[in-house]
């Protein structure tokens, strides 16, 4: 199985789901992701006092070094404008993802869910781009698109949850699809991938990412609905036989070869 991962900022994916990653690489998965900035705009620049330029170089080396930890397949990080997705026209961040996404061709693509967890307008961008993406995609014909799902943390139910003067948004229990328990070598990576970000590590402090982790990382699931929720991002896919290792096959040839089967059938 092919997972791709997609994410606005260097440090998404460790602030997020890494340790699941981890754990479907060493299921025998191929694990990608992409992330569509290099992060330069974070505040901690000013701390460090370097130009937007620099601290991207800076997030993209430890990025890097992240890549190196938990082994992801492959890494791509683009250089779109940080803190300004919201400002360029949508389909110009779509064709890049697009291309990316017919490079691959993974079987499962995660990214934000509908409310961003921190809200941060890239994230909120990522997730109306990702959706509309993923499902022109699937109808002109991309059949190795099984999957879309989305990375969230669970409301538990409790007071609301501030981390940094930002009030977290959380996904409730009824539309969790899939909730993956870590094993403690998963969140062993999790620390180690934090920690490669050299420069946040106060944030990560402050955020008390490892505890939010907690032991289970949630995903909702576009246009599926699972209660209980599936342990296995990869379980229960509908598999289409006729799609399985034949490349470049438009929406169309699949319904004639449907109907061709159909028709075999019949005889
Ligand atoms: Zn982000």
């Amino acid at each position: 199985m092919k997972y791709l991962y997609i994410f606005p900022h260097p440090d998404d994916e460790s602030f997020g789901p890494v340790a699941a990653m981890y754990q479907q690489l060493e299921q025998g998965h191929e694990v990608h992701l992409l992330t569509l900035t290099r992060g330069g705009a974070t505040k901690q620049r000013h701390k460090l006092g370097v130009s937007v330029e620099q601290m991207g170089e800076i997030r993209y080396k430890e990025m890097l070094a992240v890549k190196e930890t938990v082994g992801f397949t492959s890494m791509k990080v683009l250089d779109l404008p940080d803190s300004g997705l919201k400002e360029m026209d949508p389909r110009e961040i779509e064709a890049v993802i697009q291309q990316h996404i017919e490079q691959l061709r993974p079987d499962i693509v995660v990214s934000y869910p509908v409310h961003g967890i921190s809200g941060f307008h890239d994230h909120l961008v990522m997730h109306a781009v990702i959706k509309r993406l993923y499902l022109q995609m699937k109808d002109e014909g991309a059949s190795y698109l099984k999957r879309l799902a989305f990375f969230t943390l669970k409301d538990e139910e409790g007071p609301a949850v501030h981390t940094m003067g930002i009030r977290l948004k959380q996904t409730m229990p009824s539309e969790v699809d899939c909730a993956l328990s870590l094993r403690e070598q998963d969140i062993e990576v999790l620390k180690k991938a934090l920690n490669c970000y050299e420069t946040y590590q106060e944030t990560i402090e402050e955020i008390g990412v490892v505890e939010k982790i907690g032991n289970t990382v949630y995903f909702e699931i576009w246009g599926e609905k699972h209660n209980p929720p599936l342990n296995d991002l990869a379980a229960k896919l509908a598999t289409d036989p006729n799609s399985a290792g034949k490349p470049g096959r438009g929406a169309e040839d699949l319904r004639q070869s449907t109907r061709q089967t159909q028709k075999q059938k019949a005889k």
